[in-house]
């Protein structure tokens, strides 16, 4: 991958609106709702229409990752995907009252955003921190999927203590010269763009020294090499970034602020990662492989042990219910945070210690439904099940939700860091002790 990075930083804005649909700032909620509603009829494919009403496996079964990819950009361009976004930045600029009216019409179809971590980890810095030519330059593609976009944070000496990473970038006239080498870098091997911290003032405390930049990776400078993680997939990387150029006027907030930029991002992260951005998936009742009450219920049809006629299976989904629920209203209320105008706040990290866990114990219930089966399974390429009363059909699947879970405490900011912002800036609780805090950075000791 060596194409030039671009010679005018920021292009011309994307400015055709011709496939938005026909909803804007005025547009009554019910209205909104109408309007989506023909929209669907009109551009969602009739097959996968007709198959909402099973679900999301029941879609999956009639509409494949290439399918989607391939309609996206008909999403992408008619400001659905981000409602409460102005719309020359690709929304549609309309209030939370009305973007939840449109959301409600699209869940049953199932319309995954892609560019996840542009839209929530990107995005956040730019609207916080980014010049409007930043904005109208990024945000379009963002929402568009036409640039993806990944996450150059940790370091291998830099990860929970993320403040004291090494990356260097040098000014040189108008760009700048970034060195060094991230990791754990997730879809860096897809994206076009990074959102990167670098140290820029090697003799300010560590925190103060680092500057925050949006990073082409299709340019000469930029090694991507894959990392397999334990279900065998490879999503993330390593990043070496050698004499790498980034131009000045791809700089977010000002030089030695980045550490205050990056705590949008790593906000939006962590609302993303506790799924209080999309208010998360029901995964205890209802249809689908990891739905704990169909899998019990299928073991005792099946006459086995250890299903639904079992009091302690029956207590342990129940358990995991309640928390769900919890969940659910811990996320509600950071949602409701933030369309009242509140910045996102500490509060993501309890939602982001609860999910983590809960996640991991649901996994592992729906693995112990399978009882010895889950002991040895065939290896090959992972399908979602198709159908509700597939749950053995679905060990892969069921495996793959239970090893891929255990990331889950660690992405996004480890549960004990998470419970160290708790107790520190939601308890008031006295801070970690760091003796280095105030040191200039090259004089800190490092791994
Ligand atoms: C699936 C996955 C995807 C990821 N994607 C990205 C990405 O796209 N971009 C990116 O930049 N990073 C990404 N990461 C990296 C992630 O942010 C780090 O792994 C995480 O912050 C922990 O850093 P570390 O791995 O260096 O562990 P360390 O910081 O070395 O921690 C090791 C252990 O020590 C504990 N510990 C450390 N400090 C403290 C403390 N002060 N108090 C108590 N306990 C402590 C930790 O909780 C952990 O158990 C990803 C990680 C995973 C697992």
């Amino acid at each position: 991958m060596s194409v030039s990075p671009p010679t005018d930083p920021l292009l011309v804005p994307t400015t055709d609106t011709a496939g938005y649909v026909d909803i804007d700032d005025d547009t009554p909620a019910d209205e909104a709702a109408e309007r989506t509603r023909a929209w669907v009829l009109e551009h969602v494919p009739a097959a996968w229409r007709d198959a909402a009403p099973g679900g999301a496996a029941a879609i999956r079964a009639v509409r494949s990752r290439a399918d989607y990819e391939a309609w996206y950009p008909v999403f992408g361009a008619s400001g659905l995907v981000a409602p409460t976004w102005p719309r020359p930045y690709g929304g549609l600029g309309v209030s939370g009252s009305v973007a939840r009216a449109i959301e409600a019409e699209l869940r049953p179809y199932n319309l995954g955003r892609l560019n996840p971590l542009g839209l929530n980890l990107a995005a956040p810095a730019l609207f916080a921190h980014g010049t409007e030519e930043q904005r109208l330059r990024f945000l379009p593609r963002i929402v568009r999927a036409e640039e993806l976009w990944c996450q150059l944070f940790s370091e291998p000496g830099a990860g929970s203590d993320l403040a004291s990473l090494a990356t260097r970038a040098e000014r040189d006239g108008d760009e700048w010269v970034v060195t060094g080498q991230k990791v754990w870098t997730t879809w860096a091997h897809l994206s076009h763009f990074g959102v990167l911290l670098a140290r820029t003032t090697p003799d300010e405390p560590k925190r103060r020294g680092i500057t925050y930049f949006l990073v082409d990776l299709h340019q000469p400078g930029v090694e991507v090499r894959p990392l397999r993680h334990i279900t065998g997939d490879i999503d993330f990387n390593e990043v070496f970034l050698d004499a790498t150029r980034v131009p000045d006027a791809y700089r977010v907030g000002e030089v030695g602020q980045g550490w205050k930029v990056a705590n949008a991002t790593l906000s939006g992260e962590r609302q993303m990662v506790s799924g209080s951005g999309s208010g998360g998936v029901d995964r205890i009742g209802g249809s689908g492989a990891t739905r704990l009450v169909t899998a019990a219920r299928d073991r005792s049809v099946r006459g086995l042990p250890g299903g639904w006629d079992d009091p302690v299976v029956r207590q342990q989904i129940v358990r995991l219910y309640s928390e769900e629920r919890i969940r659910g209203w811990t996320n509600d209320r950071i949602r409701a945070g933030l369309k009242a105008g509140r910045a996102p706040g500490p509060e993501s990290s309890v939602g982001k210690v609860h999910q983590g866990g809960l996640n991991q114990r649901i996994q592992l219930l729906a693995t112990d439904l399978l009882g010895p089966d889950a002991m040895a399974w065939e290896a090959g390429p992972l399908e979602a099940p198709t159908a509700v009363d597939a749950y053995c059909e679905s060990l892969p699947y069921v495996i793959e939700g239970m090893l891929r879970s255990r990331a889950n405490t660690i992405e996004g900011g480890t549960t004990e860091v998470n419970r160290n912002i708790i107790g520190e800036r939601v308890l008031g609780l006295p801070r970690e002790p760091d003796p280095w805090q105030d040191a200039p950075w090259r004089d800190v000791p490092r791994s």
